[in-house]
């Protein structure tokens, strides 16, 4: 699986701290890293090389991931004056889209300029953004201890890893996928509309995908439906709308916007197609912590309340980690939720400290 937990060897080389990811003067309360006694650690990678990590930070949120999800959250946790540290590993899901659509105020930005947007508005209020893999995360006394190329302590964490797509092994798909081959007709139908498009049928949920995309054309292919386990009766549906069935897809050729998918009856020309591609959570750090997870109908997913609490006292996961649906400004709102909520809980904490060390405090507590 690409992304995620990384190997060891993977962390080579450890990057020392560069004008990019000091810690910006800013007026946080809480501000710890810059105080923290040094706390270097000394190991080998597998190229024989000797390096040293850097000093631990202590942060009030760590966040994994610095997807829409995760700048999200930094954004307004930086606002509200929270320490914040997040650690992203730069894989985010759409890298290989030319275009975001259907965002707000961004549709038709390349997501890479979205996110350098954000990083750079998250930074703006001292977040801190280090890029690396987290390997793992321990619950220690006191948080959470992040652990990669960068050590972190963290009083909460947020896990925004994403998720990573799963595609099926035809020839000519994955070097298209992003840019021919893509999954979502609210971001990538308008493009295409009325013209010739396929849809790489998975499983019976590409039935979904077919019926939704005859929206955008009249012109529409299922490449594989009956082999994917779509019942006869939607097979009949399909039909009843216009929608055509053909073989599964062998090989998919072709120049951009003009594909050709072969199929044992012949080839097919389509403008772009629409797969239905596996989606698989980069929840290893969750579920290593003991996150409960769920069944749903698209695979198991890490459980959560509304705001992304999971059921470890103190860790969040929000976004396509958590919601396997969630768009670009679903996964923005998910960062808001959990960074309002994370903030009342530290905010929670922060009263009952202060209450424990007045003396009148301490009489009620008793
Ligand atoms: C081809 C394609 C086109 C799309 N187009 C659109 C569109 O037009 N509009 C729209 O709204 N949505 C679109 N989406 C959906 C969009 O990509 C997701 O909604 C969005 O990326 C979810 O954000 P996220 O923050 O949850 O995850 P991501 O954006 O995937 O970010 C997760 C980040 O976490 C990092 N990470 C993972 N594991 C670790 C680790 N162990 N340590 C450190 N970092 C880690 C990753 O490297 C990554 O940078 C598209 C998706 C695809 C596949």
């Amino acid at each position: 699986m690409e992304g995620g937990v990384a190997a060891c060897e993977r962390r080579a080389p450890l990057r020392r701290l560069t004008a990019e990811t000091e810690p910006q003067k800013t007026n946080h309360r809480n501000r710890t890293t810059e105080s923290d006694p040094p706390m270097n650690e000394y190991f080998t990678t597998a190229d024989g090389a000797h390096h040293v990590r850097p000093a631990l930070r202590t942060v009030d949120v760590g966040i994994v991931g610095g997807g829409p999800a995760g700048l999200s959250a930094a954004l307004v946790l930086g606002r509200a004056r929270r320490s914040t540290v997040v650690i992203d590993g730069g894989r985010p899901r759409n890298r290989r889209a030319p275009h975001l659509h259907g965002v707000l105020g961004r549709d038709g930005m390349s997501p890479a300029e979205f996110l350098e947007r954000g990083r750079k508005e998250a930074r703006g209020y001292g977040v801190q953004i280090l890029d690396g893999d987290v390997i793992a995360i321990e619950q220690v006394e006191g948080g959470f201890l992040l652990r990669g190329a960068y050590d972190v302590l963290a009083r909460r964490v947020i896990v925004a890893t994403g998720l990573v797509d799963d595609l099926p092994a035809i020839p000519g798909l994955a070097e298209r996928w992003g840019t021919d081959a893509v999954m979502c007709p609210y971001c990538d139908g308008w493009e295409v509309r009325d013209r010739p498009l396929g849809v790489v049928a998975t499983s019976p949920m590409s039935r979904n995908q077919a019926q939704l995309l005859r929206q955008w054309t009249a012109d529409l292919t299922v490449f594989g439906a009956a082999e994917a386990g779509i019942a006869d009766a939607e097979l009949r549906a399909f039909a009843a709308r216009g929608i055509r069935v053909a073989p599964p897809a062998i090989e998919v050729v072709g120049g951009p916007g003009e594909l050709r998918v072969r199929t044992s009856d012949g080839e097919h020309d389509v403008a772009r197609l629409f797969v239905g591609a596996r989606p698989s959570p980069s929840d290893a750090l969750l579920t290593g912590l003991g996150c409960d997870i769920h069944e749903t109908p698209m695979g198991q997913v890490v459980t959560t309340d509304p705001t992304g609490r999971t059921s470890v006292d103190g860790v969040w996961a929000i976004g396509n980690v958590a919601d396997l649906k969630s768009l670009v400004p679903l996964a923005v709102a998910a960062g808001v939720q959990s960074a309002t909520q994370i903030n009342i809980s530290l905010l929670e904490e922060e009263i009952a400290q202060a209450l424990e060390s007045t003396p009148s405090g301490k009489e009620a507590a008793a």
